[in-house]
């Protein structure tokens, strides 16, 4: 199968609505990540998305709808703390986890009798699901286990003649998924962090249980390895010399060969001299942007270590922490 690189004019989006309709794949932008789209209601079609990224199958998929009212076509009821949220920070990236509608097949919800929703806030996507009229599941358009896509060449490189479109509306403006929370238990349970920070969610939903990255896998997909390069990768504790611990396992990975490279922050490049570094910008906003495409960045420039550097906890860090833990299969320096 060839696979197209379409810009996203409203034609565009029409044709690849169509191939939704008709139970094909569809690799769209989000202000998260790219997704890779099929109809959600077609268990078929769904069952596509596991087969080109490899996924397994009990890790399921987002379903992504235009507006409320859709979000009520594919959940049995959706409890008040939902219609609060949603009112607060939908469109957006927050996912919400509900107990399914029938119509929902098991393959999306790898079975469960849950369905995790959101709406994007991406025109592209908007306009996508609106055409397409039907809700599209979708995970991130990448292989099983690599970074997350943030540009439609990510997609490319990874699922090229797997899927037959790819709708490329630029990078990611956050760069990172989706909080998912889990609305069917007494408490809200943050299941991922990701583009809304817990403390915003706090202000809305009041008290949320934090799962702990690292226990029992109560997030489906938790248990997988994830947002891994090819590269390894280190994640560095935060603290205030951690430059120095950073050059010093440079240096070590060097002598060896390793050929390894500093993920940092612009303003602590001139703490690492003349190592080479890879700079995601001045915030910890800019990390999330960046982290995905610079780790595929440094597999294309053969390094092979990545030494990451370490976040303050709490706002976006918590989901930086995440994703960098889980890149690093746990090897944290
Ligand atoms: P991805 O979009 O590739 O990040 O994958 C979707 C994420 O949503 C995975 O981490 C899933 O485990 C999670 N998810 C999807 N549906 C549910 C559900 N019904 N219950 C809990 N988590 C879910
Ligand atoms: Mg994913």
């Amino acid at each position: 199968m060839d696979t197209k690189i379409l810009s996203t004019t409203s034609e565009n989006i029409k044709l690849c609505a169509k191939a939704v309709k008709n139970g094909e794949l569809v690799a769209f932008p989000t202000e998260t990540v790219y997704g890779l789209g099929a109809n959600a209601l077609d268990a078929t079609a769904a069952e596509k998305i596991y087969a080109a990224k490899g996924r397994p199958s009990d890790n399921p998929l987002i379903v992504h709808v235009a507006s409320m009212n859709e979000v009520s076509a594919v959940v049995e009821k959706i409890p008040p703390i939902a219609v609060k949220l949603a009112a607060a920070f939908m469109p957006g990236p927050l996912t919400l986890v509900m107990k399914k509608k029938p119509c929902v097949p098991d393959t999306v919800t790898g079975g469960l009798d849950t369905v995790a929703v959101r709406i994007p806030k991406s025109s592209t996507a908007l306009s996508l699901i609106r055409a397409a009229g039907v809700p599209i599941c979708a995970p991130s358009a990448n292989l099983s286990g690599r970074p997350s896509p943030t540009t439609a060449r990510h997609v490319y490189n990874d699922l090229y003649g797997k899927i037959p479109y790819i709708l490329d509306g630029g990078a990611c403006k956050i760069g990172i998924e989706s909080t998912v929370l889990d609305l069917t238990s007494d408490k809200p349970r943050l299941l991922r962090p990701g583009g809304l920070s817990p403390e915003k969610l706090r202000e809305v939903a009041g008290e949320i249980e934090i799962v702990q990255s690292g226990k029992v896998a109560l997030c489906p997909g938790m248990k997988y390895k994830h947002y891994a390069p090819k590269a390894e990768v280190l994640f560095s504790a935060y603290y205030e010399n951690m430059a120095q611990s950073i050059c010093d396992w440079y240096d070590r990975l060097s002598q060896s060969g390793k050929n390894p490279v500093i993920l940092c922050l612009s303003q602590n490049a001139e703490k690492y001299g003349d190592r080479a570094t890879l700079k995601v910008g001045r915030t910890y906003e800019d990390y999330a942007h960046n982290l995905f495409a610079d780790l595929r960045l440094a597999d294309d420039r053969c390094h092979g270590v990545v030494i990451a550097e370490g976040v303050e906890d709490g706002g976006i860090g918590s989901s930086l922490i995440n994703r960098l833990v889980k890149s690093s299969g746990g090897r944290i320096i």
